[in-house]
């Protein structure tokens, strides 16, 4: 996904995602199933509850599991960050929403999600307080939106569900709520595969083993961070041995693989 606010189907798949099996089993309940099977749901009538809200530390794979569920259903993503409706002056982040959701219902069924949905319903100094309340007004009026919303799926992520205002939280509008906790020792290490699922890792790395010594207190950015590092010590390794044996200088990338010293000194 290139520039905010626009939609695509994201190239994130559940493959991509270690641990979160709860998040995975509600999401697929909530909003994968009622999108590929709308049949099933037509027959209730009543409107079902479309609204998500992710909440627990950065980094723990709150975007990247709403880009596997757009991804699972087959749908648009659009993706916005809280923050930055709010640069806008004063009465356009009203009119930006509206356009969003807007944007949103044409391309029904989509998921709209908002990150660092808490700047937006937060009040930051006496103007911005008064923006932020206009803000949350019009974004409840759009929440709200009846039978015109109904494959809007919106889901929200931060780190401070404390300064969520209340009134985003009732049913129907983020009537879900999910804790998307750091993980545990046995989901690093599924993070850990996930992550390096796609990268040259040697086969003596026991990556069960470094979840569990290593990256106490890791998150799943941090995780994907130290495999990162270990990729340039590897590459690093690699172009000091070539030019220590006085080569040409050329390496292939196949060449560079990820030893446990790498993931070690990363
Ligand atoms: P923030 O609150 O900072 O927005 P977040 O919870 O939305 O954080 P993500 O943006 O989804 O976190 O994660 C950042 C990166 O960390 C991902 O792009 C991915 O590389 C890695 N990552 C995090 N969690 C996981 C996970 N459960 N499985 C695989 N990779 C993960």
């Amino acid at each position: 996904l290139t520039r905010e606010g626009f939609s695509i189907v994201p190239n994130v798949t559940w493959d991509d995602v270690g641990g979160l099996d709860h998040l995975r089993r509600e999401l697929n309940k909530y909003i994968v199933r009622p999108i590929k099977h709308p049949e099933v749901y037509k027959g209730f009538g009543e409107k079902l509850e479309t609204g998500f809200l992710l909440y627990g530390p950065p980094g723990c794979g709150k975007t990247l599991i709403a880009k596997a569920v757009a991804n699972e259903a087959g749908v648009n993503f659009i993706y916005i960050k809280g923050p930055e409706i709010l640069n806008k002056y004063v009465g356009e982040s009203e009119l930006a929403i509206r356009t969003l959701f807007q944007r949103a219902r044409t391309c029904a069924p989509c998921i709209l999600f908002f990150d660092e949905m808490d700047a937006m319903t937060t009040s930051r100094g006496r103007e911005g307080s008064w923006v932020v309340g206009r803000l949350l007004n019009q974004f409840l009026t759009e929440l709200d939106g009846g039978e015109e919303r109904r494959d809007v799926y919106v889901i929200g992520a931060t780190n401070r569900p404390d300064v969520i205002d209340a009134a985003l939280l009732r049913p129907g509008r983020f009537g879900n709520r999910v804790y998307v906790p750091l993980p545990t020792a046995d989901e690093r290490a599924s993070i850990l595969k996930a992550i390096g699922k796609k990268k040259p890792i040697d086969p003596s790395v026991d990556l069960d083993a470094i979840a569990k010594m290593n990256c106490d207190g890791f998150s799943g950015a941090d995780l994907a961070n130290l495999m990162d590092k270990a990729i340039h010590l590897a590459v690093e390794e690699k172009f000091r041995s070539i030019e220590s044996s006085e080569g040409d200088g050329v390496i292939d990338s196949s060449e560079c693989v990820i030893k446990v010293t790498h993931i070690q000194q990363a």
